[in-house]
């Protein structure tokens, strides 16, 4: 269901244009020019069937999402697609993933060995992902595991590997000797494993030097706009704008409370603007006295606590005659980034995105639309 404009108390907008030049930016810099688009959880957020089909005309044939109906929605979408599931295979879905033609991840040597028993049912040679963890220690075989599974021939009988992937934990800080260490243990992985694709760097691994590449980038995040290397400028183009819509707009006098807890005091005469969003949008709490919203070229702060539907702004330095009920604010865009709101809210851009609410009006712009 998508809230009407007039009704939604904020409107939000996806530049798939905006998607597109990113995922060329990620291409033109992975040295093997080569990238499967990582779309999982709606496309983080931003509506999974417009971003799929705009990066399908980009010219991206390879995707990765998390869960088998993230699959099954992408399959309906994309017929041609190859679709890759991460951490989804559960007892009981096997023939889902061959109905589907759907390839899976295989993150421990349980998940290998009954594969192996079900694809030794099948006439052909199954496809399958193997995922190591070279340091995260999250997802995936260990090294030791990965190293039994090596050296027994038998292990990967009837599989058709596909990829080889590891994932880097550090990524977006350069200067984290963990890194080094992964991409060394990746090299040993792929020693033992050299068949199939071997996939290392997401988002920030690619702005990595070339010696994390390997053949195949997983990118997610800076598709959508996220800054994947925090400490520098970002290098990729905004794609979404919110805009907010003011309820009401009110003068308050000096030593006086805002919001909820009163965690706000006046201390001049001031002129709250009230904007119907909240962390029930995903608008999230902790950008209480601490985000900020921009108005007809004016960055306002977000002052007291951000409610469930309400966010109270303060908007004494702009001029009156801007400020009124009905008048947009941008709450993320251009000028107050994915970005800028992650780190205000002590985040990261991955849960501004993937909290955006529900009842927003969504609108899509660019060539797919
Ligand atoms: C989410 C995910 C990605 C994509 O990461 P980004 O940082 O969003 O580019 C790649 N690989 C794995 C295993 C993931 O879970």
């Amino acid at each position: 269901m998508n809230v009407s404009g007039k009704r939604a108390g904020a409107i939000l907008s996806v530049n798939l244009d905006a998607i597109a030049s990113n995922y060329t930016l990620l291409r033109k810099t992975h040295t093997q020019q080569a990238l499967a688009a990582v779309i999982k959880e709606d496309a983080y957020g931003l509506g999974l069937e417009p971003v799929a089909r705009t990066l399908w005309k980009a010219g991206n044939r390879m995707f990765f999402v998390a869960f088998l109906d993230e699959a099954e929605a992408l399959r309906k979408i994309l017929p041609e697609a190859d679709i890759h599931v991460l951490s989804g295979f559960f007892e009981g879905t096997a023939e889902d993933f061959f109905a589907l033609d759907v390839v899976p991840v295989l993150n421990t040597p349980e998940e290998i060995a009954t594969w192996r028993a079900i694809a030794k049912k099948k006439s052909q040679k199954v496809r399958v992902d193997l995922h190591v963890d070279t340091g995260m220690n999250r997802l995936g075989l260990t090294m030791k595991e990965a190293e039994t599974v090596a050296e027994n021939p038998h292990s990967l009988e009837g599989f058709d590997v596909s990829v080889v992937m590891s994932h880097l934990a550090c990524a977006d800080t350069p200067e984290h000797a963990l890194n080094e260490t992964q991409r060394d243990r990746f090299e040993t992985v792929r020693k033992w494993f050299p068949m199939g694709q071997g996939s290392f760097a997401a988002s920030s691994g690619i702005f990595l030097d070339p010696s994390y590449h390997f053949d195949l980038g997983r990118p997610g995040a800076a598709v959508f706009g996220v800054n994947p290397q925090p400490e520098n400028p970002s290098p990729m183009t905004q794609v979404i704008e919110l805009k907010g819509k003011i309820v009401q707009v009110r003068d308050v006098d000096t030593h006086q409370g805002v919001g909820y807890g009163a965690t706000h005091r006046t201390r001049r005469k001031s002129r709250i603007a009230t904007v119907t969003a909240g962390y029930g949008d995903g608008y999230l709490r902790s950008l209480s006295n601490k985000g900020a919203g921009y108005l007809s070229g004016h960055t306002v702060p977000v002052v007291g606590r951000v409610s469930m539907d309400l966010i109270t702004f303060d908007v004494t330095d702009v001029p009156e005659k801007l400020v009124h009920a009905g008048a947009e604010i941008e709450l993320i865009g251009t000028n107050v980034t994915v970005d800028d709101v992650a780190e205000a809210a002590g985040t990261n851009g991955y849960e501004v995105l993937t909290a955006l609410g529900a009842r927003y009006h969504r609108t899509y712009s660019g060539q797919t639309a």
